[in-house]
């Protein structure tokens, strides 16, 4: 069977992680989480003592950076300078940190390279933004999932329970400050590709998003 390189856009909430590694699993394709790469960023700034909009110094930083994922017994991990940050990055702070310097065009510079690189050996599933509009416009098959933002920010909260607790009003308005600065920023806004697969996952659960998908796949592959 042909290896694909597929790519799953979609805003915060909507399942893409869920249904990213369900699918990636199933076809034993990897699965690349790009939201993480920008959480490394976002983690490694802080670290650093610099502003979202620091141009210069986000240069810097970046041009330093060394982020990578490994797979290990724990699963897949995000490695910054050799150092396991996977269970760092789920923090309120770094989550709004990571959507105010993804829309800086340095730091989309960096992780653009980056992704492409991951992206050189078919076989994947790339979750994220921009996947299918800018990464990857020669994807071979692209979705962008959505779903009501009411239902998503309640995903969210349940996910964010056993990881860092929030109040559901809390995780509604960081999703809502967030969906704004993704798809209104002038670099890669979130947005369906033209030729991207919509699927809306309000009223489906995963089982039913992950065999729409693979219909579709098994269709191409
Ligand atoms: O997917 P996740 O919520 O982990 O992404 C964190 C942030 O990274 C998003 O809010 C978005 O601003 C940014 N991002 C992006 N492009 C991607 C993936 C994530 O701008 N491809």
């Amino acid at each position: 069977m042909k290896r694909l390189l597929i790519t799953i856009d979609g805003p915060s909430g909507a399942g893409k992680t869920t249904v990213s590694r369900i699918l990636a699993d199933r076809l034993g394709y990897r699965y690349i989480d790009t939201g993480a790469l920008y959480r490394g960023v976002a983690l490694a700034a802080i670290s650093s003592g610099l502003n979202p909009d620091d141009d210069n110094g986000l240069e810097k930083l970046c041009n330093t950076l060394k982020i990578s994922f490994v797979l290990d017994k724990k699963g897949l991990r995000l490695m910054l300078n050799d150092s396991d940050i996977t269970d760092q990055i789920r923090t309120p702070e770094i989550t709004m940190f990571a959507s105010a310097v993804s829309a800086r065009p340095v730091v989309r510079r960096f992780l653009l390279n980056l992704q492409r690189d991951l992206g050189k050996e078919k076989g994947v599933v790339f979750e994220g933004r921009d996947m299918g509009t800018v990464v990857f416009p020669g994807a071979d098959v692209k979705f962008f999932l959505d779903a009501s933002p009411k239902i998503r920010a309640k995903r969210r909260y349940k996910e964010l329970k056993s990881i860092n607790p929030q109040p559901l009003e809390a995780v509604e308005r960081d999703m809502d400050r967030r969906d704004k600065n993704d798809s209104t920023r002038d670099l890669a806004p979130l947005k369906p590709a033209e030729d991207a697969i919509r699927i809306d996952s309000t009223n489906l659960s995963i089982k039913i998003v992950v065999e729409r998908m693979a219909t579709i796949i098994g269709t191409l592959a």
